[in-house]
Formats: structure tokens, sequence, C-alpha cells
């Protein structure tokens, strides 16, 4: 489990629907860009809530066959983007640095 860096504070994430974003109930598509490379290729995610922390889960990647950079192409890199969004260690929330006195 990823603890931090020296000096910073982690908070957890919040519970689903208090992200400030409104959340439907059950799985969703998020459609987005891969950020691994350059080229960007457009992908679509599907979302649903994790049962263990009540937060969001990607649980499917898939390209977007709309996409003009992919036509729903993907990558290996690209591929297994729910596969690295899950595995454990991960930081879950954005840490703050505490401002220099
Ligand atoms: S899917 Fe592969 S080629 Fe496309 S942006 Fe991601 S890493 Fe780059």
């Amino acid at each position: 489990m990823f603890t931090g860096h020296p000096g910073t504070v982690v908070t957890g994430p919040k519970p689903r629907g208090q992200q400030g974003v409104p959340v439907a109930p059950g799985p969703r598509t998020v459609s987005t860009v891969c950020t691994y490379c350059a080229v960007g290729c457009g992908m679509v995610l599907t979302v649903d809530a994790d049962p263990a922390t009540g937060g969001d889960r990607v649980h499917r990647c898939r390209g977007d066959k709309a996409h003009p950079a992919n036509f729903g192409r993907l990558c290996t890199k690209g591929a297994t983007t729910a596969d690295l969004l899950a595995t454990g260690g991960r930081m879950t929330a954005a840490q703050l640095r505490p401002a220099p006195r």
C-alpha cells in the first residue's frame, strides 16, 4: 500500500456520489483518451462501483471506434488500462504538501 511521501497528506477516496459528479446507478461508460503515449488513442471505459470501497472502479477498457486517432484499436498498453488501474498500491487521491512556514 502506498503511504505517501514524508510531509504529505494522503486522503482516501470519497464515497461514490460525493465527488461532485452525479452518479447514475449501475455500470456506466466514460469516453476518454489514453495518456500512455503521444498518440492519444480514444478509449471507452466501463466504470462501476467497487464493492470494497464504494468508489469507482474501471473494469473494462476498449478502443473508441469513433475516435480519429485509432478507430477502435488499442495497443497492448492501452488495452490493459483496466488492469493497470486495478493494480494494488496505486494512489487513490491527490496528495497535499503542507505550505512552508
Ligand atoms: S493505446 Fe497505445 S498507441 Fe494508443 S495512446 Fe495508448 S499507448 Fe499510445
